[in-house]
């Protein structure tokens, strides 16, 4: 039987798993939580802990964010936390879905984690409900005896401030952390590309594959050593991604075919970027679908792409040997064109970068 309680009380406290959604959704919850006076105890970092906490609650078989997810769970518990925010987001649109997993997150939880906690499971559900955001808002508000929708409407207000100026300074090119870190005090500064980078790749995944740092084994910094300036889906507009799809030929069904085919359609056409490299976690069906489409149609493109796997076993050292033999191919293929051409626009040009501040 499961000790999970349901009955929702008034104490102002939330716990956030840093996994999952959390990457795509933290800035704009910052925001929301704050404003409803709700306290925010996030989970710690990823650590092996996490993962062998995680592990040791699912069966072998289920892809790592659900692993890593199980085991923010866990730590939040440590901490003493005894609500804890765990959506089921079916479906962002009408006929656009997560996957099962994602769907059924609650239950998931419900049934692995024999722990006494309220679990905070709004539902999120545009196709078989059309219950959209403002009714997940509304839900969770119930939570904290918050029934008021003008109330709840305020409060995703301040919400989507956050949201908005994270997604602007990332739009800009700089890093997640660095945008996530002004976008919640309160800044946005836009990041002046002035650093010229030999060569430029595209990185498509999900947020909680690659922002992650253990999950992604800090794949950004590996590249940024490379001297590899980076793309991710986060610099792109709604609109980018729309045509990156249409690039590909490709409907949208997945609820994240947008920042993984839309963005690989994007950035497969776009002639800055000389190679992809996609990073999916190991069993992820719609990943492998969607992956298998990019592969085909880059051969078709002539860009080069790399697809790396990610689970719970996968060494460093390895993920390190296929990047920079990816990377290395990519300096061999421009340094080629450029003999070819008799161009020398592949020299570094600078290494400075300059912030402005906008907003305060
Ligand atoms: S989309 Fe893939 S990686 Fe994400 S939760 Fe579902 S199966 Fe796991």
């Amino acid at each position: 039987m499961s000790l999970i309680r349901n009955t929702k009380n008034t104490e102002k406290v939330i716990g956030i798993p840093r996994a999952m959604s959390f990457y795509h959704d933290w800035a704009f919850y910052y925001g929301f939580f704050n404003d409803l006076g709700v306290k925010i105890v996030l989970s710690d970092s990823t650590t092996k802990q996490t993962l062998s906490d995680g592990c040791a609650l699912v069966v072998s078989e289920t892809c790592l964010p659900i692993k890593i997810y199980m085991g923010h769970i866990v730590n939040l518990l440590g901490k003493g936390v005894d609500k804890i925010l765990v959506p089921s987001l079916q479906s962002i649109g009408p006929k656009i879905y997560n996957c099962s997993k994602i769907r059924g997150l609650p239950d998931l939880v419900r049934n692995v984690v024999k722990r006494d906690f309220t679990m905070v499971e709004a539902v999120l559900d545009k196709s078989e409900k059309n219950q959209g955001f403002y009714e997940y808002l509304g839900e969770i508000a119930k939570y904290y005896g918050i029934k008021n929708a003008a109330r709840v409407k305020k409060a995703s207000k301040a919400g989507w401030r956050v949201y908005n100026n994270f997604l602007m300074m990332t739009k800009s090119g700089m890093r997640y952390e660095d945008a996530m870190n002004y976008a919640l005090s309160g800044k946005v500064f836009i990041q002046d590309r002035t650093k010229e980078y030999p060569i430029s790749v595209a990185v498509i995944s999900h947020g909680y594959n690659i922002y992650d740092e253990r999950a992604s084994m800090k794949v950004f910094d590996k590249l940024e050593a490379m001297n590899a300036r980076v793309f991710t889906a986060l610099q792109l507009s709604g609109e980018q991604m729309q045509d990156g799809l249409k690039a590909l030929g490709q409907g949208l069904y997945w609820a994240n075919e947008c920042e993984m085919s839309g963005a690989a359609g994007f950035y497969l056409k776009d002639t800055r970027v000389d190679g992809i490299i996609t990073i999916s976690a190991f069993g992820c069906g719609p990943d492998s679908l969607m992956i298998e489409r990019m592969s085909r149609k880059s051969k078709r493109f002539g860009k080069p792409m790399l697809n790396l796997t990610i689970d719970e076993q996968t060494g460093e050292a390895g993920f390190i040997t296929r990047l920079e033999a990816f990377v290395d191919m990519l300096y061999r293929q421009k340094r080629n064109k450029i003999t070819d051409t008799g161009s020398n626009s592949g020299e570094l040009a600078g290494q400075r970068v300059r912030f402005e501040n906008l907003v305060q």
